[in-house]
């Protein structure tokens, strides 16, 4: 089993797609490991999308992602981290199949609703960023069994 950290953005949480974008993860099957609604800050927003620092839209995309709530999620399942990717589309949401969440739900590059961990090792990174270990639930997903083989 892989996790994988999955966020609405303050985007997506303004147009009131939390709901939508978690139905969407449940009806898949994956399991909710822990979330929380917050306001990040600017520090911290720098530290998630390090990787991206060189890039000319870094410093704004920072400052969106602290300007209002998100809501932050670890999901579980199997092969989660490239299937989470096949559900958000592309990165720019004009290049995203219909059927996905960003092809589905928004326009534009720069107010793209989620974020989703791109690579098992940047899941693990974002996942410690984001997430104590107290801040886990434990539990069996009843109906695994029909989920799995
Ligand atoms: N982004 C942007 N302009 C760009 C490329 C990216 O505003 O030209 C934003 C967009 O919100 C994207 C985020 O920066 O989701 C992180 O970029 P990345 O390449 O990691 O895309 P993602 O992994 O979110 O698909
Ligand atoms: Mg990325």
């Amino acid at each position: 089993m892989e996790r994988t950290f999955v966020a609405v953005k303050p985007d997506g949480v303004q147009r009131g797609l939390c709901g939508e974008i978690i139905k969407r993860f449940e009806h898949r099957g994956f399991k909710l490991v822990a979330a929380k609604f917050l306001q990040a800050s600017e520090e911290h927003m720098k530290k998630h999308y390090l990787d991206l620092k060189d890039m000319p839209f870094y410093a704004g995309l920072c400052k969106y992602m602290s300007s209002g709530p998100v809501f932050a999620m670890v999901w579980e399942g199997q092969d989660i981290v490239k299937l989470t990717r096949m559900m958000l589309g592309e990165t720019n949401p004009a290049e995203s199949k219909p059927g996905s969440i960003r092809g589905d739900l928004c326009i534009n590059i720069g107010r793209n609703i989620i974020h989703g961990s791109d690579t098992l090792q940047n899941a693990k990174t974002e996942i410690d960023l984001w997430f104590k270990a107290e801040e886990f639930v434990n539990y069996e997903q009843v109906f695994k069994p029909f989920l799995y083989e």
